[in-house]
């Protein structure tokens, strides 16, 4: 099988394990368009060509938010990109604070592959915080997710200049948003 197929089979089998979920936006969008947004920036912006990078990055959300198994991904993607899906899943077991300061920590840590990752997840998450914010939360509470993201990706930076470039001008366009309401 050649790379395209794979990674076509990658966001088929993504947008079937979140079908039944929607973004936390007041607009309701489908989740998938996230996983989506996220290879897309790392393709466009990033220029990244590495397939099995394009590969974890549709499928980062589906062992932490859907049923889907470790086995699953290595048997149908293989242990790299298995293992980078792996470095971007939180622990869901933990407190939700412990969560976002381990997200922190372990940032300089992550391989190359993942810290690419997660530049395009807080680069899509901070534009949604921005434009299409959860339900209810405040404009404090924005800037407050706004700031961990610039925290975890102060630990990561060197491996993409156009992501950063990009995910910096993400922050300031919230700031601006955020300091003219
Ligand atoms: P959550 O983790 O509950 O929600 C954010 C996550 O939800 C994102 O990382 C994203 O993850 C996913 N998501 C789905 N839809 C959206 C959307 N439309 N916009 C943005 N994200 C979306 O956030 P927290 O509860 O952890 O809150 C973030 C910050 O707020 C923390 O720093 C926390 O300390 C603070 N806080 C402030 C409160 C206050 O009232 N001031 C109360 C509680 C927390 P994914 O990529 O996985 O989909
Ligand atoms: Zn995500």
């Amino acid at each position: 099988m050649n790379n395209l197929t794979t990674l076509i089979q990658a966001i088929n089998f993504a947008a079937k394990k979140h079908s039944a979920q929607k973004r936390k936006g007041a607009d309701e969008q489908p989740y998938i368009n996230h996983p989506l947004e996220v290879i897309n920036l790392l393709a466009s912006a990033g220029n990244i060509e590495d397939y099995d990078v394009l590969i974890a990055a549709v499928l980062h959300d589906t062992i932490e938010d859907t049923e889907t198994t470790e086995e699953e991904i290595t048997r149908l993607f293989g242990a790299n990109v298995c293992g980078m899906v792996l470095e971007v899943t939180d622990d869901k077991s933990l407190p939700k604070a412990e969560r976002k300061q381990l997200q922190i920590e372990h940032a300089p840590h992550l391989s190359d592959g993942a810290k690419r990752i997660k530049l395009a997840d807080k680069i899509s998450n901070i534009r949604d915080v921005t434009e299409n914010p959860p339900d209810g939360w405040s404009k404090e509470r924005r800037l407050e997710y706004v700031e961990w993201g610039e925290n975890v990706i102060d630990g990561l930076r060197g491996v993409n200049l156009n992501l950063e470039k990009r995910f910096d001008e993400t922050v300031a366009e919230a700031r601006e948003k955020f300091q003219s309401r």
